[in-house]
């Protein structure tokens, strides 16, 4: 049996608001409702804001029958015990907001995507286009289309709303992903999506370069109240792109935070310098952790500057092993072809919200070029040279995902 300690990767929710992203991911990892995790892990989880689930597979049934997967304890076609087979770490999108920002912030550490549509509505809606679009852009190919709430619309109309989103689909990314029509609040074809999860190949990671985490969530995990001797320190999850950390490794988290000391001068960032306490996984404890799924990193940093999520959009290495934190930007870019947008140059002074592995944030251009951008950046970032940049451009009071780069 494989060693499932640790998920083998991300995959994100993504689709219009109220297509029933919550509902699924509910189906598929039962949330919540471990009973055996100690309540401070389980209050990790929560607010890392993702799920870890163990898809079994049953190998005394047909290869392709129903009820060869699933998440709960027995089979549901014979009397076989099913076996862990894949765990991997859902990333629930926020749906009630457009701002593209946050779904972009989450997409840099999704490996796959789960595209969610519901049959209620005609295809494709605004956000289902900007997120499709958005998976393109940052080149993520495993898609799984998941057409929701067919119960509720009936066979035939269910069957037309699949030519929809097939017509949708075609000539983009998704072309040939699969498309699983379920009613996931009656847990009807649930096992479909996770037997197309189970057959998504995980990424090879590389594990041998210096490892770096983009942090996606930080917090206080003490409660009101704690007496200081049994106070424990800062907490930071994300996901670890490359390498390797284990507990006791010297980390930095750069840009790390404002310094400066009177309020009205401009921000100063200071990198912070910390050890790994402890290292987990959803419920798991680990001594070493890799790539997929998103990690929590108990630290010695007061736990002041890591609450409600003040760390997001830092990276971690190892001590002095991280890129210099820099306050402008120049981006090699390209304009994404939208019709909903206007096709105009950029000017100076224009603001920008630039979305950098988890970071995202507000810049000003100060050169355009054909094809390439200086940006002035509000905060500094500390930009890893391989991320993939997006440019959010504002019109008509609304930013839009309207490009992408990368440092030039
Ligand atoms: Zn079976």
């Amino acid at each position: 049996m494989r060693d499932l300690k640790q998920s083998e990767f991300n995959i994100g929710t993504l689709g219009h608001v109220d297509h029933g992203k919550t509902t699924l991911t509910k189906a598929i990892t039962g949330v919540w409702t471990d009973r055996h995790s100690e309540s401070l892990k389980r209050s990790m989880t929560i607010k890392l804001g993702y799920a870890d689930a163990i898809i079994k597979k049953c190998e005394g049934c047909g290869e392709d029958g129903p009820g060869m997967y699933t998440v709960g304890e027995s089979c549901m076609d014979c009397e076989n015990k099913p076996e862990p087979f894949r765990r991997i770490s859902l990333l629930d999108s926020p749906g009630h907001e457009t701002l593209m920002a946050t779904a972009i912030a989450g997409s840099s550490i999704i490996d796959a995507v789960m595209l969610v549509i519901s049959s209620t509505e005609p295809c494709p809606m605004p956000q289902t286009r900007e997120h499709l679009m958005l998976i393109s852009t940052l080149g993520i190919k495993k898609i799984i289309v998941v057409q929701t709430k067919v119960d509720i619309v009936g066979r035939e109309k269910a069957k037309a709303h699949y030519e929809q989103i097939k017509k949708f689909v075609s000539g983009t990314v998704a072309e040939s992903a699969p498309i699983v029509p379920v009613m996931a609040n009656k847990n009807v074809n649930v096992d479909a999506v996770l037997q197309q999860i189970a057959a998504i190949e995980p990424p090879k990671h590389d594990l041998s370069s210096d490892p770096l985490m983009y942090i996606a969530r930080s917090f206080d995990v003490n409660k009101p109240g704690t007496p200081i001797k049994d106070l424990v320190g800062g907490v930071a999850g994300g996901s670890i792109v490359r390498g390797k950390f284990k507990i006791g490794d010297e980390i930095e988290i750069s840009p790390g935070i404002n310094a400066a000391r009177d309020k009205a001068k401009k921000e100063s960032y200071e990198p912070i310098i910390t050890t790994i306490e402890s290292l987990s996984s959803g419920t798991d404890q680990l001594q070493e952790a890799l790539p997929g799924g998103l990690i929590a990193f108990g630290t010695t940093i007061d736990p002041a500057f890591t609450k409600t999520d003040s760390l997001v959009g830092n990276l971690v290495g190892h001590a002095g092993k991280l890129p210099q934190p820099v306050n402008s930007l120049t981006l090699k870019y390209n304009m994404l072809k939208r019709e909903d947008i206007p096709k105009q140059a950029f000017k100076n002074g224009e603001p920008v919200i630039l979305g950098i592995g988890t970071a995202t944030t507000v810049g000003y251009v100060k050169v355009a070029k054909k094809s390439t951008l200086e940006i002035d950046l509000k905060r500094p970032v500390c930009a890893d040279p391989k991320t993939k940049i997006s440019i959010l451009r504002n019109f008509a009071q609304r930013w839009r995902l309207s490009g992408f780069g990368t440092i030039a």
